[in-house]
């Protein structure tokens, strides 16, 4: 028997933080990469569109207008999938149809009143007051007695649902924590009882060791490609101070995590030359009104993007019936990304 070397052999790969398994499978991707760049044409977007809902001075839904604003921007969502008036109610029949009420609040937050600007392309003073906005939203949405929790998150490109291109994010504040939160919270909680220790810390001390997953890094945070990464260039941003959440930033946390996520993105833009589709959001303690010392900040970026501009992985097959799997390694991804310049292509 050969020993298992993970950049030949199939194996499966274990995340710690969600306590699931990737398949990994680097031998079909034997054939060398291409490496070619297949730019697809970009409607170039307008700084104001008059038929956005996001410009500042248009109209939403239902006739509010919103104001001319110049910095970030938010607002409750008009078509929000939580309502904070929900009566708390739960139903058991046989413990096989249980259901919860879930009261709750989504929201909407600008970036900027330029629709055509990205993460990637905005300035780091900009993306400081961005967030201060997140920051002020977590603490905000937090503090309302039936809000356990708060999650704030970006879909962008087409290709993620994104409606629509003005930079924006979505916050939506629950009455109880969401499924990967919850499993990604018992995980750290186990790891500390266990070990008298922070998982995340712990790991990305030996991230940082060995760098061959590391993207890039500043005073406060660090970007990688996790060991466990399911989308081919899954990134997640891990706060090199333990922190539990945005709350407890620090200036230098502040202008740290805007300028890890312009250069992050920025990366990510120059892969095939093209505005990355992605999903990211941040995991960070519960506002249940407990300490939650497990809890380390981090964000994860997911996006869906493999060989081109056009070709996307999908989750289908043996991973909607299976687990997750993937071809390309997470150091051959972190590889990739840690070459690119982080001038932006449209920049250059
Ligand atoms: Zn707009
Ligand atoms: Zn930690
Ligand atoms: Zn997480």
């Amino acid at each position: 028997m050969r020993m298992l070397d993970l950049t030949l052999h199939p194996h499966r790969r274990f995340n710690p933080l969600n306590r699931s398994w990737v398949l990994v499978s680097p031998h079909r991707t034997d054939r060398p990469w291409q490496g070619q760049v297949e730019r697809t044409a970009q409607p170039a977007q307008p700084p104001y569109d008059p038929d956005c809902y996001l410009c500042p001075g248009n109209s939403r839904a239902g006739g509010v207008r919103n104001p001319a604003y110049s910095g970030t921007f938010v607002f409750d969502n008009d078509f929000a999938a939580l309502l904070p008036a929900t009566a708390p109610e739960r139903q058991d029949r046989a413990g096989l149809f249980i259901a919860e009420a879930e009261p709750g609040i989504c929201r909407v937050a600008c970036f900027s009143p330029r629709h055509d600007l990205t993460v990637s392309r905005m300035t780091v003073p900009d993306l400081d007051l961005v967030v201060d906005t997140w920051a002020g939203q977590y603490a905000e949405l937090g503090r309302m007695p039936f809000v356990q929790h708060v999650q704030i998150f970006e879909n962008r490109g087409a290709m993620m649902g994104a409606s629509n291109p003005h930079p924006h994010c979505q916050i939506w504040a629950s009455g109880s924590v969401p499924t990967e939160a919850a499993a990604e919270q018992s995980a750290q909680m186990d790891y500390r009882a266990a070990r008298g220790s922070c998982l995340l810390c712990d790991y990305l001390a030996l991230e940082r060791e060995s760098g061959e997953r590391l993207v890039c890094e500043n005073e406060s945070f660090a970007a990688l490609v996790p060991f466990w990464a399911v989308w081919p260039f899954e990134t997640i941003v891990i706060g090199k101070r333990h922190l539990t959440g945005m709350d407890e930033f620090g200036d230098t946390e502040r202008r740290g995590l805007a300028d890890i996520l312009k250069r992050a993105t920025t990366r990510y833009d120059n892969i095939f030359e093209v505005p990355f589709p992605y999903t990211m959001g941040f995991h960070q303690r519960p506002t249940d009104g407990q300490p939650h010392p497990e809890w380390h900040f981090h964000a994860h970026f997911y996006p869906p993007l493999l060989r081109s501009a056009t070709i996307r992985k999908f989750m289908v097959g043996f991973e909607m019936l299976g687990m997750p799997q993937r071809d390309i390694t997470a150091e051959s991804a972190a590889a990739r990304l840690r070459a690119l310049p982080e001038v932006h292509y449209q920049q250059r």
